[in-house]
């Protein structure tokens, strides 16, 4: 069972997770959903992301319930990745007939299920849109961020999912700013800040507590963080050579810890291709407390990543964006990110910059920890009725 609860449900939302970073985001949703009583919010874990230190690791650590439905997807191409979530997911959604699906990020799991959830015809009509509705609520968590890169598959995502969404949550002003200059009617759009910081602040202190600072011999404030794994960076053996090349030299000034992500594992070894030098420590992904305790403690942190940018704002710590764009600007205005491009001629003014320059100690607005409650309140608002 999903949920204990005393009173019969009065609406059902499905929730999706599939991968590392929509666990993370996953995580404060389905508890402040399901500390509503009338609320049934069963999860459903696609399995893009399948091996302990990629899936398993953050229910443990993260106290996510398991999930009530998997589907195994797998790895596989994108075209066949996608093809698969939505054929497995249509099945389930038919049979658990959710008067909403909530999806989160800008996965493939994100796109496939919210376009089954949008021409699914359900057995019932929706109470709160009257008899002629009976397709469920598609809810997309992160909504509207925008990178306007289009050789970004995530992008790709993002934009179909949120065109075709009927709830979208912003986690901050530039998302509401992009959703209206395309056209989504602002009475869809909610600004409710970010679920990812949720997470962050309700798991800070056990991160403090972990030992992984210590076990890898390293000096708080003395290192700095590498996370690399978007496909522009590693999947070209010469970009992720130039990439490492220059990292070499940072490593030279500042010890660099690498978890480095499967994909990037894969890659590496396929080109031939690793940093020299022998002050890299070159890791498997770790648990997301070590992670975040391993942030905390960096001197700075250098990644590819969406969600480290955020995190790292709110940190403190300083970020160097490994890519020519962000779809997360706010964390460069109010918060510690300097996007530092993909090149040499950028990436070492800009470690210079962030050796030299103290960050700012501005944070974007709402990202205090109670994104996931304004959510759920809004659903309630248009839900509970
Ligand atoms: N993360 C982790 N262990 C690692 C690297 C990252 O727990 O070794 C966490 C990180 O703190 C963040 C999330 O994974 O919460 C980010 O995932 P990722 O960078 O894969 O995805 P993106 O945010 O780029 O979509």
């Amino acid at each position: 069972m999903w949920q204990n609860r005393d009173v019969a449900p009065s609406y059902k939302v499905l929730c999706v997770a599939g991968a590392r970073p929509n666990f993370v985001k996953i995580a404060p949703l389905l508890r402040a959903l399901r500390s509503r009583p009338h609320v049934a919010a069963p999860l459903v874990h696609t399995g893009q992301h399948y091996d302990r230190a990629l899936s398993q690791v953050f229910f443990d650590q993260l106290g996510i319930p398991a999930p009530d439905l998997s589907l195994d997807v797998g790895s596989a191409s994108h075209a066949q990745q996608t093809a698969e979530i939505i054929k497995r997911f249509e099945p389930v959604a038919i049979a658990e007939q959710p008067d909403a699906v909530l999806v989160v990020g800008d996965v493939n799991s994100t796109i496939g299920c919210a376009l089954v959830a949008s021409k699914l015809e359900l057995d019932h009509a929706l109470p709160w849109a009257g008899p002629a509705r009976r397709r469920p609520l598609v809810i997309h968590v992160e909504a509207g961020l925008r990178s306007f890169d289009d050789g970004m598959p995530e992008e790709i995502n993002r934009k179909l999912t949120d065109v075709i969404s009927d709830l979208l949550f912003a986690s901050e002003p530039s998302a509401v700013t992009n959703l209206r200059a395309e056209g989504i009617p602002d009475e869809r759009v909610h600004l409710v800040g970010n679920v990812m910081i949720d997470t962050l602040l309700a798991a800070r202190e056990r991160a403090l507590a972990t030992d992984v600072v210590t076990r890898l011999g390293l000096t708080p404030g003395g290192y700095g963080l590498v996370t690399l794994h978007r496909p522009s960076n590693v999947d070209d053996p010469r970009q992720l050579a130039e990439l490492l090349a220059v990292l070499d030299d940072v490593a030279a000034e500042v010890p660099l810890v690498f978890p480095i992500h499967p994909r990037t594992r894969a890659r590496m070894e396929a080109g031939g291709v690793r940093p020299f030098g022998a002050r890299w420590q070159l890791i498997d992904p770790v648990g997301y407390l070590e992670f975040l305790h391993l942030q905390s403690a960096a001197r700075l942190v250098l990644t590819d990543s969406g969600g480290i940018q955020e995190e790292t704002t709110i940190l403190g710590v300083r970020c160097l964006t490994l890519r020519d764009s962000t779809e997360r600007p706010a964390t460069i205005t109010d918060g510690t990110n300097l996007l530092a491009g993909t090149r040499r001629e950028t990436i070492w003014p800009a470690f210079q910059q962030a050796m030299r320059e103290p960050c700012s100690d501005r944070r974007p607005a709402l990202w205090d920890g109670q994104a996931a409650e304004r959510i759920a309140a809004a659903i309630d608002r248009t839900l509970a009725q």
